[in-house]
């Protein structure tokens, strides 16, 4: 937990968000300002920054987290039409460096 990360705050329930899914190492919820229908947030409970600080011991959260990706696709009813997407740094438009996959989905034609 990191006092000033919102996303530890959203985890800590100190700051509310849409939960989509939750387990004991990750949090799924709706991003504040969605960029497509359907866009999920799936995030490791563990404070990561982002990929480059991920150690070997942490990588079974990725897998996790795809995992997860395919079954809230499956859930919202996009599994034929979505995108994952993920930021590394602020020059590539990271602007919340607490680990997430974006899971984007369910334009219409
Ligand atoms: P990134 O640019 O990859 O760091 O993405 C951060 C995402 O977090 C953005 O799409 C924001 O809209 C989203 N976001 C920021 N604050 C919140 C919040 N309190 N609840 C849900 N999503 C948030
Ligand atoms: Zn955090």
């Amino acid at each position: 937990m990191k006092k000033d990360c919102v996303f530890c705050q959203i985890i800590k329930r100190k700051l509310p968000a849409e939960v989509e899914y939750e387990d004991k190492n990750i949090i799924a919820f709706k991003d504040i300002h969605p960029q497509a229908p359907v866009h999920i947030l799936i995030v490791p409970k563990k404070h990561i920054p982002s990929l480059n600080e991920f150690k070997d011991k942490d990588f079974h959260l990725i897998s996790k987290i795809f995992k997860i990706a395919q079954k809230l696709a499956q859930k919202k009813g996009i599994r034929d039409n979505y995108q994952v997407h993920l930021n590394v740094g602020k020059k590539a438009g990271q602007i919340v460096f607490h680990f997430h996959l974006h899971l984007m989905g369910g334009w219409k034609k």
